[in-house]
């Protein structure tokens, strides 16, 4: 979730492809690409700010509840020069790990540089625009948290590998399957290419089970 005022026309509808393809470019500018993603390493690594509900509710002097009713799980502030994300600190961590990507995918769909921010503040967008934004960063999380080259192979072992392997929630991971196809349709096949030759040890060690290589296309 943000706060922001649009400064240019808004997106009639989310713009899966856009951020789709803005996951792959990021998996593959990264460091590593370790599986489960690790949103904090990657925040301190980019130079983002990051701070939990507890230390925001210190700083700010609100209560756990006034925070909680600004988003239940997370959202961004850019100053105009820096990020930072705040996220609920008091849930599962596969709910933590969703969160913070999906926080990320904001920043990297651009969601800031395209729409002005106002910090705290409701007025702006619309519950439907905000929604837009939020189908948009998403997306983002799905594909960075559930990469389609390893998502397409790990479906066939069933929700408990695909969880584990991930360290996604059970919801997020049905989500992916849902959106598998869609997914695949959107991503240009430069970025897949980049993508699974970073993660070609996951894909080679998921081909090496005799017998049992499932099969890519749906
Ligand atoms: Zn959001």
């Amino acid at each position: 979730m943000i706060y922001a005022i649009p400064k240019k026309p808004f997106p009639a509808a989310p713009r899966q492809m856009h951020a789709t393809n803005r996951a792959y470019r990021f998996i593959a500018r990264e460091e590593t690409a370790a599986l489960p993603f690790l949103p904090l390493i990657s925040i301190r690594r980019h130079k983002w700010g990051v701070l939990t509900y507890t230390e925001f509710c210190k700083l700010e002097d609100l209560t756990i509840s006034q925070v909680l009713r600004i988003n239940p799980d997370g959202f961004s502030i850019y100053d105009g020069e820096n990020y930072t994300i705040i996220y609920n600190d008091r849930v599962q961590p596969g709910r933590i790990l969703f969160t913070l990507t999906h926080e990320i995918g904001h920043i990297e769909c651009n969601h800031f540089i395209e729409f002005e921010q106002t910090i705290l503040g409701r007025n702006g967008l619309s519950k439907d625009q905000y929604a837009v934004l939020d189908a948009e960063a998403d997306c983002f999380a799905r594909n960075v948290t559930a990469p389609l080259p390893i998502a397409k192979l790990v479906q066939h072992y069933g929700p408990k590998a695909a969880m584990s392997l991930f360290g996604i929630t059970k919801t997020a991971w049905s989500l992916r399957l849902f959106w598998l196809k869609r997914d695949a349709d959107n991503l240009m096949p430069m970025l897949l290419n980049a993508v699974s030759f970073k993660l070609r040890d996951y894909i080679d060690e998921m081909d090496s089970f005799e017998g049992a290589m499932p099969d890519w296309e749906e």
